[in-house]
């Protein structure tokens, strides 16, 4: 289902068209009532009237996010603060917060975003989505509600912990939709099996992203919970949730590219990369915000970008999975290790007897690099049973290796003993970066 078909649906020619009228305006807007991005033009000597085309794209400075570090909190606004609606900021996962300002036409832009993205799971006005994601500065309640009013959903506006309580209203206020982050929609599924009250469950659909997250996972929740498990990708420099969605193929996330322009680069020659399938950071341009317009922002999040037809009929491109932020990539003993290779490891043993509950730690010991992984045992894996255990964990320091390429020391702990979030889950400990 689409909710805006005649955008979602546009031939490729006309959307872009369409991307290039509103890229020229977007940058003259820019020019006209930002400082910081006229100063930068006029230093790469690049001029409004140079750029007439999604093709002229590459002529443009980037944007940082030290920039909207160094001009927060209001520098970057293309607008007087008068016209500015609502505040956001980001969750702060890699230092000091940044903060964005919609205007009026920009919430009811990201309203649309966030409805495309339920009406793309099979969402109605029949449907009671429970917003457990965090409302506040945090993008993701505040969007998910706004896309969902857009539709005319039953929402429950419960914001992100008190996880019993969540149960509970799920099962007395029927929910079908689940809006959180996955970590957190693995912990509610834990939740409602220890209550055991799964089957008095009614939810058909979960609408999950703000972090990494892996195949084996969307396979954990969706056993778990007996629901069909869809991944959303967004940024609160862009927009919040709604710059990607995924539809009923669940085969990546389509951008919506009539409002945010995506791009692949190689995050160290600057260059775009065209290549199909190719892995590169990526980079968005919003191209009709009002607010706080931003030009080939770099987001630091490597993707690909697939371009093939989906079956759905949108004509928007995909994201694959995001790896993860570069700034999440581990170098250890020099190899580079995602954890996100690591999840994906861990989770293949889930029914073997470990839980879907791991920490990462990575220290320095006599100039050497250490990984350690903590994996919650399964409660009914015996634990004084330590041959079995043994096994495991050789079974898994092994996988580990051929995956990543390093040695790696795995480690079963006790059932719950690893904390539990409520928003993005805290995965990695790296010591290294705290002394
Ligand atoms: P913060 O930067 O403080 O975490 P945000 O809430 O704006 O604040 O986080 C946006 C980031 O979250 C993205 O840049 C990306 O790294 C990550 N993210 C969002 N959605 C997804 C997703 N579906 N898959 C992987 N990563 C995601
Ligand atoms: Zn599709």
């Amino acid at each position: 289902m689409y909710f805006q078909k005649d955008f979602e649906c546009m031939p490729r020619a006309d959307l872009t068209k369409l991307q290039s009228q509103r890229l020229v305006n977007q940058v003259k807007y820019v020019y006209e009532n930002v400082e910081c991005y006229r100063k930068r033009m006029d230093y790469a000597g690049v001029k409004p009237e140079d750029i007439k085309g999604i093709e002229d794209l590459k002529k443009l400075p980037f944007t940082y996010k030290s920039d909207l570090r160094d001009y927060y909190p209001y520098g970057l606004f293309a607008r007087p603060l008068t016209d500015i609606v609502e505040l956001h900021a980001s969750s702060g996962t890699t230092g000091k917060r940044i903060v964005v300002g919609y205007t009026k036409n920009d919430l009811d832009m990201w309203a649309g975003c966030a409805a495309r993205m339920l009406s793309a799971i099979g969402a109605t006005s029949d449907d009671i989505i429970q917003v457990a994601y965090g409302y506040g500065l945090f993008t993701g309640g505040f969007g998910l509600h706004y896309g969902a009013e857009k539709m005319g959903l039953t929402v429950i506006p419960i914001s992100s912990g008190n996880t019993e309580r969540q149960i509970e209203t799920m099962i007395d206020f029927k929910a079908t939709i689940l809006a959180c982050t996955p970590s957190y929609a693995l912990y509610l599924a834990e939740t409602a099996e220890k209550m055991g009250v799964v089957d008095q469950l009614k939810l058909k659909a979960g609408i999950f992203g703000a972090e990494p997250w892996t195949e084996e996972m969307r396979k954990q929740i969706e056993e778990k919970l007996h629901i069909k498990a869809y991944d959303i990708y967004g940024l609160t420099e862009i927009v919040g949730p709604g710059v990607a969605f995924e539809c009923d193929h669940q085969s990546g996330m389509h951008v919506n590219e009539d409002h945010f322009i995506v791009e692949v680069i190689d995050p160290e020659t600057l260059e775009p990369i065209t290549e199909e399938g190719a892995v590169g950071e990526l980079v968005f341009s919003t191209i009709d915000r009002e607010g706080a317009p931003l030009l080939r922002y770099r987001t630091r999040d490597l993707g690909v970008v697939i371009k093939t037809p989906c079956k759905c009929g949108r004509k928007f491109v995909r994201l694959s999975k995001p790896k993860g932020r570069s700034d999440d990539m581990l170098i250890i003993r020099g190899v580079n290790v995602f954890p996100s290779q690591i999840e994906g490891v861990l989770l293949q043993y889930c029914d073997k007897g470990i839980t879907a509950n791991y920490q990462i730690v990575v220290d320095r010991l006599n100039n050497n690099d250490t990984l350690d992984v903590f994996v919650e045992m399964a409660p009914d894996l015996f634990a004084d049973d330590m041959a079995s255990i043994e096994r495991l964990q050789k079974q898994l320091v092994d996988k580990l290796r051929s995956v990543l390429g390093i040695g790696a020391k795995v480690t079963l702990v006790n059932p719950n003993s690893i904390a539990r979030s409520e928003g993005k889950a805290k995965r990695v400990i790296d010591k290294r970066k705290l002394v």
